[in-house]
């Protein structure tokens, strides 16, 4: 019966709508620490739809990977 409610995403919305640190909202919600942080950090969260990325550290930086949207490396 319960499902987990996923937060609408608006249609054609390329803007991210979370946080790739804290996994948050960032919608009016500026991330100043979670910004300083990712640019010594890989993200955790996927900023597109929320799901938990599986991170790689590698000798020359690092792999993030969202099993929807795909790799991002840093
Ligand atoms: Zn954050
Ligand atoms: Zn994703």
């Amino acid at each position: 019966m319960t499902e987990l409610v996923e937060p609408p995403a608006p249609a054609g919305a390329a803007a991210p709508g979370w946080c790739d640190r804290c996994g948050g909202s960032v919608a009016g919600a500026p991330h100043e620490a979670c910004a300083a942080a990712r640019a010594l950090e890989p993200p955790r969260w996927c900023a597109h739809c929320r799901r938990r990325m599986k991170v790689q550290v590698l000798p020359v930086g690092w792999s993030a990977v969202c099993v929807e949207h795909g790799e991002i490396r840093g």
